[in-house]
């Protein structure tokens, strides 16, 4: 189910989504009427423009990818009745279970970033959503990469090159051993080692960007902190996958992660300092566009959009 809202809840929402400061959700806040109903607000695909205090941030539409529920990708050593349990009690298909695809495209003055890259030829549509946003590939100067996994760094090769050939390609450089040493990936580190720039997590990998070590879900695995002035929007990557299972239940070992104990541990510390802190997020797996907090409702950790219903 969706809510819909309009006017004055969009602005509000937006200052909002902006700014750290506004809203703060604490644990104990009352719950709403009906916790459950509470979704990702509409968002008309494949293009959802936001900023992030004075930076002009796109939300692209890459794909879905829809996951069999049988106990080994989510909630591993669990029955698919306890895993379809929280979703079906918020509405949700619990076979197969949603995911969403979707990269984050960044400007700050003469910088273009892309966070991740989505599935890539012929897999996915992030192509034709910049098109839609009227970004031409070669215009884009720094991609930025949570971590090796296909359904993020399967677009930066196209026609056997490189799809955003001006690009600078920044990720950890863990990340960046641990995709070497994969051989399924030979062909893409070849055409992509010219423009790779990796870093030690921690420190600003462009402007107004800092990345933060989460290894678990990958060895080299960074989620990315944007800031401008007072606001601020965290860039998860691959932290959390579904914005129920994930959020209310970060407990459940993942058969994306890597390493399952890292990856539920990586998974379990994030959403708790979320809930806590009641930062912004972008959420690349999450119902479009991913924007929202993580709170607490009825004693539970639950996913809140702050997305209004503005198109492109
Ligand atoms: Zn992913």
């Amino acid at each position: 189910m969706r809510t819909m809202m309009t006017g004055a809840a969009f602005a509000a929402l937006m200052l909002a989504a902006c700014n750290p400061n506004a809203n703060p959700q604490k644990p104990g806040d009352p719950a709403p009427p009906n916790p459950t109903q509470t979704v990702a607000a509409p968002a008309e695909k494949p293009v959802y423009r936001f900023k992030i205090g004075a930076l002009d941030a796109i939300a692209l539409f890459d794909g879905e990818n829809p996951v069999k529920n049988d106990n080994q990708t989510f909630g591993v050593g669990l029955t698919p009745q306890a895993v379809a349990a929280p979703l079906t009690a918020a509405g949700q298909p619990a076979d197969p279970i949603m995911l969403e695809i979707h990269p984050l495209l960044l400007r700050n003055g003469a910088r273009t970033m892309l966070f991740d890259t989505g599935l890539g030829e012929g897999k996915g549509q992030l192509m034709d959503s910049l098109q839609k946003a009227g970004v031409d590939p070669a215009s884009i100067t720094d991609v930025l990469i949570s971590h090796g996994h296909p359904d993020h760094v399967g677009g930066l090769i196209r026609n056997g090159g490189l799809a955003f050939p001006n690009a600078a390609v920044r990720m950890s450089q863990a990340e960046w051993a641990s995709i070497r040493a994969n051989p399924e990936l030979a062909d893409l580190v070849r055409i992509i080692t010219p423009k790779v720039q990796a870093f030690e997590p921690g420190g600003e990998v462009a402007p107004g960007v800092q990345s933060q070590d989460t290894a678990g879900h990958t060895p080299g695995h960074v989620a990315y902190l944007i800031a401008n002035g007072q606001n601020q929007l965290l860039y998860t990557g691959d932290l959390m996958h579904h914005w129920i299972l994930s959020v209310e239940h970060p407990d459940w070992k993942v058969g994306y992660d890597d390493d399952q104990a890292a990856g539920l541990k990586a998974r379990l510390d994030e959403v708790t300092a979320l809930r806590n802190s009641g930062a912004h997020i972008y959420a690349y797996h999450f119902p479009f566009p991913g924007l929202g907090k993580v709170a607490t409702r009825e004693g539970r950790a639950m996913f809140i959009s702050e997305a209004q219903s503005a198109k492109d």
